[in-house]
Order: C-alpha cells, then sequence, then structure tokens
C-alpha cells in the first residue's frame, strides 16, 4: 500500500516547505543507515522519508500528490519510488548542504609532482622560416628551488607528521551520525607540515627563475608549428621532473612572396613589350636571384613554375616549388614618340585581324 507522504515526514498537509524540509532532516538523521548499520527497518524508514520529501519538496508534484495521490504521480510520469540509493544521497547538496559544506576538495599527493607545461608563442621572419634559424628566448617562470630541492623544507629539517590529520591529509569531522572527510586544513591535505619552511622558496618548493632557453628551429616550420622542449616547463617539486615547453611558432608575412607549405608564390611585373617579346630577367627567389628567360608573348596572370625554389618540407627536407605570376604593367605615361610607334602599331594591329586570331574568331561569331 502507497505510504501517505504527509504522515510519513510527519508534517499537516498545510505544513511549509520549510517545515518539510525540517522535518525530512530530523529523519533523515535518525535514520541515516551510517548509524543504523544492518538495521533493515530503519534503512527502509529513511528511503520512505526519501521519497516523501523528492515529492512534497517540490511544488509542481506536491500539488499533483495532494489532488491525485501517488498514483496521479505515477499516471503523470513522475517516479513513485525513491529509486536507488545514490538519487537519494544526490538530493543531499540541498538540504544538508549548508550544514556540511560537502566539498568536492580532492586530497593533494604528497609525493613527487611534476612541473607544469608552459608555453611560449615566438614570431620569426619569413626568410628564418624558410631557412631555418636559431634564437634565443627569455623565459620567466617557476622553477624548483634547489635550495631546498623543491621540497620546502630548510636544509637541516625534515617536514613533520601533521599532528590534526596524523599524516592521513583528510579530516572525518563527525556530525550527529555523518562522518565527512575534507582535507585537513592545517596540512592543506599534505599529511605533513613544514615546521621550518626554506627561505629562498617561503615553503613553495618553487623559485621565479628568468632562463634563456636557446632554440634550434629547423628550416621549413610554419605558423602553428610547435616545437617541445622536454623539462623546460616549470620545475617539478618534492623529486617530481620538470613540465615542458611548448614553443608555438608564427611566421611573419613577407613583402613579395606567399607561401603555402613547400610552395612560394610570387608576382612579378612585365612590361608591355617584356611580355611580347620575351626578355631573360634575374628573378628573386627565397634562395636568392635567380636568371630566368620568359617566351614570346606572356599573357598577364600566366604562371611559371620554378622546381626546387620553394620553401623546404619540413618532414622530407625536398624543396617545393616557386610559382611566379606575370603582371603585364600597362604605360600609363607615354612619350610623344611611344605614343607615334603605339599607333603604328595599331595600324598594323587592324589590319591583321583578318587572321585567325582571338578578336577575328570573337568578331566572326558575332556577326
Ligand atoms: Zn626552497
Ligand atoms: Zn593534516
Amino acid at each position: 500500500m502507497d505510504q501517505d507522504f504527509y504522515d510519513t515526514l510527519g508534517v499537516d498537509r498545510s505544513a511549509s516547505a520549510a517545515e518539510i524540509k525540517k522535518a525530512y532532516r530530523s529523519l533523515a538523521m535518525k535514520y541515516h543507515p551510517d548509524r543504523n548499520q544492518g538495521d533493515k527497518e530503519a534503512e527502509e524508514t529513511f528511503k520512505k522519508a526519501a521519497e516523501a520529501y523528492e515529492v512534497l519538496s517540490d511544488t509542481e508534484k506536491r500539488k499533483i500528490y495532494d489532488q491525485y495521490g501517488a498514483e496521479g504521480l505515477r499516471s503523470s510520469g513522475f517516479r513513485g519510488g525513491a529509486g536507488n540509493f545514490e538519487d537519494i544521497f544526490s538530493n543531499f547538496g540541498d538540504v544538508f548542504g549548508d550544514l556540511f559544506g560537502f566539498s568536492g576538495g580532492r586530497r593533494e599527493q604528497n609525493g613527487p609532482a611534476q612541473g607544469a607545461d608552459l608555453r611560449y608563442d615566438l614570431t620569426i621572419p619569413f626568410m628564418d622560416a624558410i631557412h631555418g634559424c636559431e634564437k634565443d628566448i627569455d623565459i620567466t617562470k617557476r622553477d624548483t628551488c634547489w635550495t631546498c630541492e623543491g621540497t620546502g623544507v630548510r636544509p637541516g629539517h625534515e617536514p613533520e607528521t601533521c599532528a590534526m590529520c596524523h599524516g592521513s591529509g583528510q579530516i572525518t569531522r563527525s556530525q550527529g551520525f555523518f562522518r565527512v572527510a575534507t582535507p585537513c586544513p592545517e596540512c592543506r591535505g599534505q599529511g605533513q607540515v613544514i615546521k621550518e619552511p626554506c627561505t629562498d622558496c617561503n615553503g613553495g618548493g618553487l623559485v621565479r627563475k628568468n632562463k634563456t632557453v636557446s632554440l634550434k628551429i629547423p628550416a621549413g616550420v610554419d605558423t602553428g608549428a610547435r616545437m617541445r622542449l622536454r623539462g623546460e616547463g616549470e620545475g617539478g617539486r618534492r623529486g617530481g621532473p620538470a613540465g615542458d615547453l611548448y614553443v608555438v611558432i608564427h611566421v611573419e608575412a613577407h613583402e613579395y612572396f606567399e607561401r603555402d607549405g613547400d610552395r612560394i608564390y610570387c608576382r612579378y611585373p612585365l612590361t608591355m613589350t617584356q611580355a611580347a617579346l620575351g626578355c631573360t630577367r634575374d628573378i628573386p627567389t627565397v634562395h636568392g636571384d635567380t636568371s630566368f628567360t620568359f617566351p614570346k608573348g606572356v599573357q598577364s596572370g600566366q604562371t611559371f613554375h620554378l622546381e626546387g625554389k620553394g620553401a623546404p618540407s619540413l618532414r622530407t627536407k625536398s624543396v617545393g616549388e616557386m610559382i611566379i605570376e606575370v603582371q603585364v604593367v600597362t604605360p600609363a605615361k607615354l612619350t610623344k614618340r611611344q605614343v607615334e610607334l603605339l599607333e603604328e602599331f595599331a595600324e598594323i594591329e587592324d589590319a591583321k585581324h583578318t587572321d585567325e586570331g582571338f578578336f577575328s574568331r570573337l568578331f566572326k561569331k558575332s556577326e
């Protein structure tokens, strides 16, 4: 038979939320399984109280229960039973949280502790990324205090077992029948207290240090490349290893070159006549100037591939290609003589339209 939730908690049907909470708290205290080990009846009472509280502490559920009873709750999809024990305990945060200060604080380890990893963002010039370089970076980090070897204890002294928690690092407080373990406030969960702290690090085991780290940046790095320097992170404590230093590379943009992986792009201007007649020019590449011959009749936007003039691949060390994109520059200012010549040129060009050129085909089609 269904229990009457008000009877279970021993409150009136008109009881306020505060009264319900208070009644449940005193019942839960009295019948908590920890306090009544092996007592099946107490456990049953405890569960019933939890179930009653679950319903009566919820305005909506209480309303349904008042109107339709336990059956009404079940048909409206609310669970009738108290469910498993974990559910019941998870409700405790609301009711008992203020009493015991439930804390999720994890006990700190007493043994060796590894130092934290560090990140350093390094910006390098475009050319340094292509050819590789050596850089010194200055970092400030917390390093192991070598006076006390990261123990925090003044040399010649020993840490003492914490008198408050007897070395366990935890304090078990009893409130009624509740036993709640919290990190020991005296030793902060360490189990040991340092009565004679190291004067260099004030007992923390770490000291602030400036360090210059030398980096050998390989040829072919690009933005986003990450270098890991083992053991160059924060120092460890109590004999733990140091963390790592991660250097994240950022490559500056270049005035003329663009890069995509091992390919280098470059726009190269040619005058109208150079493009038309062909020419040999000294082309700038990331590996220095190189002579290149443009054929006759180069168009604006036309590209030429130069093998082995790109960026080296970080992994294979093979060197990519360079792509030159020609930009034909139309002269904006002409001398009188240049105008004459171009006009003469234009006349010949018109006469040539009878040939099978692009323009003649275009004109034929539109006729
Ligand atoms: Zn120290
Ligand atoms: Zn302690």
